[in-house]
């Protein structure tokens, strides 16, 4: 199972239970925002309903408070008193008293004022209304008569309720009638027309007395609700849902409710479960969506290791494959610059080689250039004792001098042939072009005087150039050259050899040119191959030129052959032109001792 296959059922698990969980925590959030909205809700429906039902009780009340007073005020009057009399024919004042009535009716706002004798007979009353004749009135009258205040809940005719007060009117003692006002609730109840809600009042026997809705009035409470429902009323003809709010009247005995609507606790309940539900799966997503993320995070980041870790391997095999070319390429090395030490161990020697050949070449002259002043030095010596015996001492001493100058030339040819014949170093330096050529000339010329050269010219502008090499191997090069061209003019009338140099900007070009037969065209790229000789067996063995050409290379230089136009061979070197090196005080030159500048 992959490493991702792993993380993706990790995730699965904790998906899972944090699904349970948001499950949980959200119908605990949304059962707690409903039962706070409703509480919310429902504490503003009742408060509302609460204020209109105070207000109410309030306003009814004033209104049953007024009449309530007025009946007893009305019976302690002499003029009301004075009413209820009958002459002897049995007739009363009835005139005096409708007038009485319509007045006070008037003033008070009463439905009735009505006055009526002990015996039940009708005195007279203010609006000529049926209530009068109601079957209270002996209750009223009974009442009245042990002087206390009568009073019932009327109704008469069609739907028309009223209430009657009533109190006994004495005369001397004497209980002569009695006075009853008929409260009118026409103003209450169209005030209370006004309110939304159902406004009622129900009596001791559970019936609507009073109510906004004029279906209801006069209905048994239990006609108006859903049967075994106390929260369901009759409103406009279908059941509803209705809070009832209750306040007691005491001195009637009546409840006065006010019902309700409990619509907007529901719709509080249902937008508080919708906000909360809503903001439950949001967060639900959120949080989803936060897992999945992290989750692609964690799979990302574990495929970029596992990358990592390939890209790690990969290397490490590359570099250990490379190690291993680079310890066999190194190896490679070793042996090449072993075989290159070899191959310039074999150089030097051949160059040593090639060095002795040309000095077995001159042998032959140099001996002869040593004998020569030998045998002048004897026969000056010879002389000189002759002088001496004749006492000739100035003849001694010149000829002493000459031997000096003789003995001295042998010296600086024994010199320069030793520091010819010893190993050249390896240093490249600036080197005096002049000395080096009047060196070699001094190895070759026995010979070439032997060979019946007739002159060997060095061009005026060599003593002052300088150039980047070795004096020895530099001194070998010319030497080889010169040697080569006596070769080929041996014996040949005229014969001369040309030595010249000019400087060219940061280069210095040697040319050493002779007269005799020049180079066959064919041979000339072949002349610096080594081994390459025309010569006969003894006479050469062919590495002379091969030898100058790697020479005249290490410095950084260029050889090559050619034939001049006027007939006979020139060898053209380029090397690297050198300042001339400051003079270093009085030192002694070894001539050709060493490489580098002197
Ligand atoms: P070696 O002198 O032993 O033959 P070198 O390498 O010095 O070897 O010379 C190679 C050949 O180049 C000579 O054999 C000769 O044929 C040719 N050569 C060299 N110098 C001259 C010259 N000045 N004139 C004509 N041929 C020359």
């Amino acid at each position: 199972m992959g490493s991702r296959a792993v993380i993706e059922k990790h995730f699965r698990h904790i998906r899972t239970g944090l699904f349970v969980a948001w499950a949980l925590i959200s119908a605990f959030v949304v059962g707690l925002s409903v039962h706070a909205a409703q509480e919310q809700a429902l504490s503003d429906v009742m408060q509302k309903a609460g204020e209109t039902l105070a207000v109410q009780t309030e306003i009814l009340s004033g209104v049953l408070d007024k009449y309530r007073l007025l009946p007893p005020l009305l019976s302690r009057q002499s003029s009301i008193r004075a009413l209820f009399v009958r002459d002897a024919g049995g007739n009363a004042q009835t005139v005096d008293a409708r007038r009485t009535a319509e007045e006070i009716a008037a003033m008070s706002a009463a439905m009735d004022v009505a006055f009526f004798f002990p015996d039940g007979s009708l005195l007279a009353n203010a609006r000529g209304s049926s209530v009068t004749s109601s079957q209270d009135l002996p209750d009223l009258i009974e009442v009245a008569r042990q002087g206390r205040l009568g009073r019932a809940a009327l109704s008469y005719g069609e739907g028309q309720r009223t209430y009657a007060f009533s109190s006994g009117v004495r005369r001397e003692g004497r209980f002569v009638g009695v006075v009853i006002v008929y409260v009118d609730f026409y103003r209450v109840e169209a005030a209370w027309a006004l309110s939304a809600r159902r406004i009622f009042v129900t009596d001791r026997t559970d019936t609507v007395f009073l109510a906004n809705d004029p279906e209801w009035r006069l209905q048994p409470i239990s006609a108006l609700r859903e049967p075994g429902r106390s929260d369901r009323y009759l409103i406009n003809g279908g059941f509803e849902d209705r809070l009832d709010l209750v306040r007691r009247l005491p001195l009637l005995e009546w409840d006065l409710h006010v019902l309700a609507d409990p619509a907007p606790v529901d719709a509080a309940r249902f937008s508080a479960a919708a906000m909360a539900t809503l903001a439950c799966l949001l967060a639900g997503l959120i949080a989803l969506v936060a897992l999945r993320r992290n989750e692609v995070a964690i799979i990302r980041a574990r495929a970029d290791r596992a990358t990592a870790l390939r890209l790690e391997r990969v290397v490490r095999d590359r570099t250990r494959a490379l190690s291993v070319t680079n310890r066999s390429l190194s190896h490679e090395v070793e042996v090449r610059r072993e075989a290159e030490a070899r191959l310039r161990k074999t150089q030097d020697e051949l160059v040593q080689t090639a060095k002795l050949a040309a000095l077995g070449q001159m042998s032959t002259a140099l001996s002869h250039e040593y004998n020569q002043p030998l045998a002048a030095i004897r026969s000056y010596a010879d002389n000189a004792l002759r002088f001496l015996d004749r006492g000739l001492t100035s003849e001694v001493a010149g000829n002493l001098t000459r031997i000096n100058g003789l003995v001295e030339r042998m010296a600086e040819l024994s010199r320069t042939l030793l520091s010819f014949s010893r190993k050249p170093g390896a240093t490249v330096g600036p080197v005096p072009l002049g000395t080096i050529i009047d060196e070699a000339l001094m190895l070759a010329r026995p010979r070439a005087r032997a060979a019946g050269i007739a002159s060997i010219q060095v061009g005026p502008d060599v003593p002052g150039l300088y150039v980047e090499g070795g004096r020895v191997r530099l001194g070998q090069v010319f030497v080889n050259l010169i040697n080569n061209a006596v070769d080929v003019l041996s014996g040949q009338p005229g014969g001369r050899i040309d030595i010249d140099a000019r400087r060219e900007a940061d280069r210095v070009v040697v040319t050493v040119c002779d007269n005799g037969p020049g180079i066959a065209p064919e041979q000339v790229p072949k002349v610096f191959d080594p081994f390459f000789t025309t010569k006969g067996i003894g006479e050469g063995i062919g590495i002379g030129l091969s030898i100058a050409d790697n020479i005249i290379r290490d410095f950084g230089g260029t050889i090559t052959a050619g034939n001049r136009p006027e007939g006979g061979a020139c060898f053209t070197i380029t090397l690297r032109a050198a300042d001339a090196p400051e003079p270093a005080g009085v030192r002694r030159m070894e001539p050709l001792a060493e490489d580098g500048a002197g």
